[in-house]
């Protein structure tokens, strides 16, 4: 089942670098290169179901990206930028990336490294694509920029257009969680309220923004996010003395962030920053749990019965993963596997970690947490990252509705 990778076999073919070391846009439905796609948005032949990969000439740009590093003394995003297909604009000035990377303690012979990416400018990992698009908006002359969402990618696109003179419109179902819609209704975006989930928000955002012409940073259309997201990869790799871990534990939504790593860790690999790619472990709340079922059943992405989600850890709740092709290659290349935890071992998870780590996880950032309690990770001599990506403040009602607070008061081992 698991595909292995060369240095060779993802580098052949490459022509010439062009601007930025670009060398293809390649649709990872039917394998189409193109040489540009405005606005970075899907394969034209395969829509919704053809995301694509920005692919650099690797060859050239590993010692070239090494180098910039040393002459870079910020630790945020933009210091990858040899990797990013944008320049940072002006005024976008908001520190994003550069989060803490904790070491984890525990009675286990593991060693467990937290990855705190609440600490972005918004409380989530989503600001490191937010400023993508963003910038790649301010590059192209966009005015307006739109999403679809349910919370933490509307707040950080809210948050980072905030810093420029740009509009920003937000879809979101009418049951999208009030504390998030005020997050992004204080830093100034328009939001508009669509009755239904988030694929009825997703086809609004999507009509409205070919009618009016705004720039659409909807997660799965626009295939450039994975390009802010996975820096996260190379801080891991860089705050570990360019060691790679073993295990990556990442919670699974719609599967851009899981993809997004994988693909960091693979571009390391290729400019042989990095001697192997870590197992990457996705994590899905057990209500909704699309990856894992197409994952055990060996079959297409796109094949999946299409259920609905059923999870209290709401930016993990996804029917339909819109990024299912790059998150099921993550797990498979890598060597990796899905699994799924109870929302009871989520909100424990949320407990757990901030009692024993001082690190605050929304919940379906703690199901990363979940998932390394459950595949053992603190017993294994082996270094496994877990990738927090929201901050707990994001959604108390939650854990005060979950009734996890009363069971862990008198205290938690994470240990256990
Ligand atoms: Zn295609």
């Amino acid at each position: 089942m698991q595909t292995v990778l060369t240095r060779k076999k993802f580098s052949r073919n490459l022509a010439d670098s062009n601007v930025r070391g670009i060398v293809a846009l390649r649709c990872l439905n039917c394998l189409r290169e193109y040489d540009s796609l405005r606005s970075g948005y899907c394969c034209p032949v395969c829509e919704l179901n053809g995301a694509v990969d920005v692919v650099y000439n690797y060859e050239a740009l590993g010692s070239i990206f090494m180098n910039s590093l040393k002459e870079s003394s910020s630790f945020d995003m933009w210091r990858y930028e040899k990797l990013l297909p944008v320049q940072r604009p002006p005024r976008l000035n908001l520190h994003t990336g550069g989060s803490p990377l904790y070491e984890f303690g525990h009675a286990g012979c593991g060693q467990v490294l937290i990855k705190d990416d609440s600490r972005n400018p918004s409380g989530s990992l989503k600001d490191r694509a937010s400023a993508l698009a963003v910038a790649l908006a301010v590059s192209e002359g966009f005015g307006t920029i739109s999403a679809a969402s349910t919370g933490n990618a509307a707040a950080a696109l809210a948050c980072m257009c905030a810093t420029q003179n740009l509009e920003c419109i937000i879809f979101a179902p009418s049951s999208a969680a009030r504390e998030k819609l005020a997050q992004i209704r204080a830093y100034g975006a328009t939001v508009i309220e669509i009755d239904g989930g988030y694929d009825e928000a997703f086809d609004a955002c999507h009509r409205k923004s070919k009618e009016n012409g705004w720039y659409n940073r909807s997660t799965g259309l626009n295939s450039y996010m994975s390009e802010g997201k996975k820096t996260v990869a190379f801080e891991i790799c860089e705050q570990m003395g360019w060691q790679a871990p073993d295990k990556v534990f990442v919670p699974v939504g719609n599967g851009c962030i899981v993809g997004s790593v994988y693909k960091g860790f693979l571009e390391l690999f290729l400019m042989k920053c990095i001697d192997r790619i870590p197992k990457i472990i996705g994590v899905q709340a057990q209500g909704s749990d699309y990856m894992c079922r197409v994952w055990e059943a060996e079959a297409s992405p796109h094949s999946g019965k299409i259920l609905q989600s059923e999870t209290k850890a709401s930016s993990i709740s996804v029917a339909l993963p819109r990024d299912r092709i790059k998150a099921l290659r993550a797990i498979k290349d890598s060597g990796g596997q899905f699994i799924r935890v109870s929302d009871a071992e989520i909100y424990e998870a949320v407990v757990s970690l901030a009692c024993s780590s001082g690190v605050f996880a929304e919940p379906g950032a703690a199901a990363a947490f979940a998932g390394a309690k459950k595949l053992s990770a603190f017993d294994h001599e082996e270094t496994s990252v877990v990738l927090i990506t929201g901050s707990g403040l994001k959604d108390i009602s939650g854990l005060l509705n979950s009734g996890a607070l009363s069971v862990h008061q008198g205290g938690f081992s994470a240990a256990q």
